[in-house]
């Protein structure tokens, strides 16, 4: 799609995703729990689709639980705390996502200790978590990339640091890595990572919207607050959307194709833009170890302005996270960082796609030396 940069917000489908996503609507219509033979036909399909991603993922099937998106992902785990007999404390950075921001009063209110992670930059220290682990600490939040200035977690760390101090205690400490932004931007390797958990999304890489994914190490860790209609290993009741898993699968699989090249390509792309703002006095706020997939600059002007006036020259980018813009103003994730608010203030978002051509970028830079200057 032409000058389109928001991609961390969505991505358009890509014609393989939309192909698989009609030819299986058309070949399995039925309820893959029905008994019938077209609900049996559906349920492989299914099962093909779970087996699929498990694999380019490197994890087991019935690890794979097919939700509606990150945000139900993100739900059945924080929804899960509240079966806990007693409350106990839970630590989150304070760049999360307001899916999971959202869960915070709801928590405060039924006792839980909420601690907020600094995240200096965008990057949550080891050593805070450390320091903030208790005996009655159940989960810790800690995203794998930020979806505001794509900085990359320290996510190894963090789980040694938690795997360490549950030698100490009596109960396991749930690691939640959201991971909407990593998905087939970075490396991603869960098994070895040591996370408990974690979401994903498949319309942030050109899969359908109303899709993502739950990672779950162990059942057990988890207790959904309801399993109406058993489907997903009883963790997300409902009927599946067979089409969407199976548009995501295979969308899963094409961004996997040639994986590193692609991010290699971006990340050439990524560092001409950054070069190019920097020449030109613009303030990078994606420092250090980030993804190439996310630039976040902030101009001499207020972020709504400065996106309308690009928007104005055919170029889409984001004033804040997307994601978030319907939701009540929360806390400035980049004021969050550090960055101080009228940094924060005036910071857009420019977000990249493995589909995201040369001559786009050049002229996206030339669009903003023409504003910074005044043309
Ligand atoms: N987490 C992060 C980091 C995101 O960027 C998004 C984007 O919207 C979400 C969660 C929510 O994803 P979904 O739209 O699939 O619910």
């Amino acid at each position: 799609m032409l000058n389109y940069f928001d991609y961390a917000a969505t991505s358009p489908m890509s014609q393989r995703a939309v192909t698989s996503y009609v030819e299986c609507a058309k070949a399995f219509p039925l309820n893959p729990s029905s008994i019938h033979r077209g609900g049996r036909e559906a349920h492989e399909e299914l099962e093909k689709a779970r087996m699929k991603v498990s694999s380019i993922l490197g994890i087991r099937p019935e690890q794979t639980i097919f939700t509606s998106g990150a945000t139900e992902a993100i739900n059945i785990v924080f929804s899960s705390l509240l079966w806990q007999k007693s409350p106990g404390r839970v630590l989150i950075s304070r760049i999360e996502h307001d899916a999971i921001k959202a869960f915070i009063p709801l928590l405060k209110d039924k006792g839980w200790d909420v601690v907020m992670l600094k995240a200096k930059k965008g990057f949550v220290d080891p050593e805070e978590v450390k320091e903030n682990l208790s005996p009655e600490t159940r989960l810790v939040a800690v995203m794998a990339v930020n979806n505001v200035n794509g900085a990359i977690e320290p996510t190894n760390e963090i789980s040694s640091v938690i795997r360490e101090y549950e030698k100490t205690i009596k109960h396991k400490i749930v690691f939640f890595s959201d991971s909407v932004q990593a998905l087939a931007k970075t490396t991603l390797e869960l098994e070895k990572s040591g996370v408990d958990a974690a979401s994903f999304s498949a319309h942030k890489i050109s899969g359908p919207r109303g899709v993502g994914m739950l990672y779950m190490r162990s059942r057990n860790l988890i207790r959904p607050l309801s399993s109406a209609g058993g489907q997903e290993m009883g963790m997300r009741g409902g009927t599946e959307n067979l089409a969407g898993i199976v548009s995501f699968a295979s969308v899963l699989e094409e961004a996997y194709e040639k994986r590193k090249e692609k991010e290699e390509r971006v990340k050439a792309l990524s560092e001409k833009m950054k070069r190019e703002f920097e020449s030109i006095g613009l303030q990078l706020n994606s420092e250090g170890n980030t993804s190439p997939y996310i630039i976040n600059v902030s101009t001499p002007f207020p972020s709504e302005v400065f996106s309308r006036m690009l928007d104005d020259k055919g170029f889409s980018v984001s004033s804040g996270s997307a994601c978030s813009n319907n939701a009540k103003k929360g806390e400035n994730i980049i004021e969050a960082m550090g960055y101080g608010a009228k940094r924060a203030g005036s910071s857009v978002r420019i977000s990249l796609s493995d589909e995201t051509e040369d001559i786009e970028v050049d002229n996206l830079i030339t669009a903003i030396k023409e504003i910074a200057s005044g043309k």
